[in-house]
């Protein structure tokens, strides 16, 4: 039995810590947050909880391996899953499309939305089928297994998507609410061979909500660590790894104290680790991702309104334009609102809770972080007027809405970057671009033989289920090492 020492209590480290305890091992996971979790979140305000992560969890089907998967981390199982009708709706000059989870919906209000667009809706809604059956997919064409023959027969099918971004696919619509659907949740940059797996997933009912959301997925991976044993320090901030003749030897805490390991997992972002916690630099593999410009990092800044209308005038997450003189003051052209109707708990009876999201690129995520670190005084006064800005927008967009709306909370890159030690506030891994495929990281570190990385970087975009597949295949990894030290 090996003593293995988990920095970072986000999923990627629950899910290492518990696979590290059911392959045999002692497992201690090390979170510098007063809460394990990391980005899988939420908190209270007053009578409501805001919920910080799960728009969709890919792997609630049980036909699929990675439900298999969340099933071994206590995350589903007897969980009830809350199967929205769309993944989101967007709205443009007075009309509505939405991505539904029923694929022959989606064909058919796309088709009476624009009849002339139609063999390019048909050619995306094929491929969507097809990648349903190629990858083991959940939907009715659900095969786990990739024959060669299939392998070979997508390549026409989904080649095409896989040299656009979602700009370049919706350029091929003529009609603007298409236009604007394509490119509406993930911007224009973004690679649309992903977008064809996010509607495959979301349209084979692999794509739902477990009840409780975030939090309580959260918790229940918590409890299923411990439960085997596994070992959990809070406020427990990693400073350095020390490390001699090739091997780490200990971990020191930012609270003076030290823990030494056989094996160390890393979790957090890389860029926070490497010439840092470590003073040994990124592996060159992973350091290709960071310094090649097509593959961009991002963050988000949220707002949460609790809403004291019942009735709301949408469901989901709904996107719609903002006017222009706006843009460059909230570094975006469109919102997504989003409703929490599903989750009764999170808001007291009759009313709602509502959050905006938007995503910022890079450059817009450091202007929040220095303003923070540089003047206290002005980013609350950014935060202030984003808020107001926000709140207008939703009420000239739903006139029903108008003063039924109040702030609850307002958090930024700079928020994300304090909680999780991410550079940038990132929460997820690098934005896919066309002509790229989430092709993975090695897990191992030249230099140092017992330390294993088990980070959503390692495969774009991550998300949770990549951030709990790397944290297994972490386990699995110190678990071969472990075999092959005992046979010399
Ligand atoms: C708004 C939002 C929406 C999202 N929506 C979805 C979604 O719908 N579906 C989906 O699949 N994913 C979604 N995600 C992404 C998902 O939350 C992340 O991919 C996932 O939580 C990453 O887990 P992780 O363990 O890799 O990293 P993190 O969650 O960042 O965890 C890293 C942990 O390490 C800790 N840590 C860092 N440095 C140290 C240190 N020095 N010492 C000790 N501890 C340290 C941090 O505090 C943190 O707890 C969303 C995220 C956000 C924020």
């Amino acid at each position: 039995m090996a003593k293995i020492l988990i920095i970072g209590g986000g999923v990627a480290g629950l899910s290492a810590g518990i696979y590290a305890q059911l392959l045999g091992h002692q497992a201690v996971v090390c979170e510098k947050h007063f809460v394990a979790g990391g980005n899988l979140c939420g908190w209270d305000r007053g009578e409501y909880h805001i919920d910080n992560c799960i728009h969709w969890l890919t792997g609630t089907n049980p036909v699929t391996k990675t439900y298999k998967m969340w099933e071994e981390l206590g995350a589903l199982g007897g969980i009830e899953i809350f199967e929205g009708e769309s993944l989101f709706t967007c709205e443009y000059e007075g009309k509505r499309l939405s991505l539904y989870s029923d694929l022959d919906k989606m064909k058919n209000e796309m088709l009476a939305v624009s009849p002339e667009d139609r063999s390019e809706i048909l050619s995306f809604i094929r491929a969507v089928a097809f990648l349903q059956g190629f990858c083991g997919i959940a939907g009715t064409n659900h095969n786990e297994k990739i024959s060669p023959f299939r392998a070979v027969a997508a390549i026409p099918c989904l080649a095409k998507y896989y040299r656009l971004t979602t700009g370049t696919l919706s350029e091929r619509f003529s009609h603007s609410l298409l236009r604007f659907f394509f490119r509406s949740f993930w911007g224009d940059d973004f690679s649309a061979l992903a977008l064809i797996f996010v509607c495959a997933h979301f349209c084979g009912a692999n794509g739902g909500i477990p009840e409780g959301s975030s939090c309580a997925m959260a918790e229940r991976m918590v409890d299923r660590f411990q439960s085997l044993g596994g070992e959990l320090l809070v406020r427990k901030e990693a400073v350095r790894i020390c490390h001699k003749d090739g091997k780490a030897t200990a971990v020191s805490f930012a609270d003076g104290s030290s823990v030494q390991a056989d094996y160390f997992i890393l979790t957090p972002d890389p860029a926070s680790v490497f010439g840092k916690l470590v003073d040994l630099p990124m592996p060159r593999q992973l350091e290709n991702f960071y310094t090649d410009s097509a593959f961009k990092r991002f963050s988000s800044y949220q707002c949460a309104f609790s809403c004291s209308l019942s009735e709301l005038p949408f469901r989901g997450d709904i996107i719609f334009k903002i006017p222009e003189e706006c843009r460059s003051f909230l570094c975006t052209d469109q919102l997504i609102v989003r409703e929490f109707a599903h989750e009764k708990s999170f808001s007291p009876e009759g009313k709602n809770i509502l959050q905006t999201l938007t995503f910022v690129f890079e450059e817009d995520a450091w202007n929040f972080i220095l303003l923070r670190e540089n003047d206290r005084e002005a980013y609350h006064q950014k935060k202030k007027e984003i808020e107001n800005m926000l709140l207008q927008l939703i009420e000239n967009q739903f006139p029903q809405m108008k003063g039924t709306l109040k702030c609850l909370d307002m958090w930024t890159p700079a928020t994300y970057r304090r909680f999780t030690g991410s550079e940038i506030g990132s929460f997820m891994s690098f934005a896919l671009p066309s002509k790229a495929l989430p092709l993975r990281v090695s897990n191992r570190i030249s230099g140092l033989s017992n330390v294993i990385l088990a980070t959503q970087w390692q495969q774009s975009p991550g998300g949770l289920p990549i951030a709990a597949e790397v944290g297994k295949k972490a386990a699995e990894t110190v678990d071969k090492e472990e075999h092959k030290r005992k046979r010399k």
